[in-house]
């Protein structure tokens, strides 16, 4: 008689609450995809958003990451720093993101870096801005660049690759 192989141990984001997760482990819920760091626009009367694809002056556009991540509230005052408690309040972030679908009670996605083992699979999957985001400097007014997709799941991020049914573009 052989013994059972034990269970491997659950990954952290599965193991533990956002509330009990290290610093460490939170920092690398981020996928990179840069869709936070898009401009926003809240219409005052109705308080409804609108995503831009106007990237956050700090926002490097090709690798999707910021350029002064640890200084970046001196450049960019209103940057919001993500805790467990302010999940719960803020209603603009895309649906791909780490952050929130973890609190929603999701699992991560194949492309996620941290179940892909690959941090490009968040760019082939066409979650992140790459491609995608326009800078700061060269987009004139906002209102000019509001699109839907910042806060839609693209159709290539929904299947694994090795899952899908006949070619695939989106
Ligand atoms: S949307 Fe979420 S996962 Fe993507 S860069 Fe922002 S914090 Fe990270
Ligand atoms: S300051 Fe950095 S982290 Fe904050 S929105 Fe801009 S690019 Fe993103």
């Amino acid at each position: 008689m052989t013994a059972a192989a034990a269970d491997p141990p659950l990954p952290f984001w599965k193991a533990k609450p956002l509330e009990r997760m290290t610093r460490t482990e939170w920092e690398s819920l981020c996928d990179g995809c840069g869709r936070c760091c898009l401009h926003k626009l809240r219409d005052e009367d109705t308080d409804e958003v609108a995503h831009t694809n106007v990237a956050c002056r700090l926002l490097t556009i090709e690798t999707c990451r910021c350029s002064d991540y640890e200084n970046r509230r001196a450049w960019v005052p209103d940057c919001v720093k993500l805790t467990p408690g302010r999940l719960k309040r803020i209603d603009w972030l895309p649906p791909t993101c780490a952050y929130r679908v973890l609190a929603e009670g999701r699992d991560l996605a194949w492309w996620h870096p941290l179940v892909s083992g690959d941090p490009e699979t968040v760019h082939r999957a066409g979650v992140s801005v790459r491609g995608k985001a326009v800078r700061e400097r060269d987009a004139g007014p906002f209102e000019h660049h509001i699109v839907q997709w910042p806060g839609q799941v693209p159709r290539r991020a929904a299947t694994p690759p090795n899952t899908r049914q006949g070619s695939s573009t989106r």
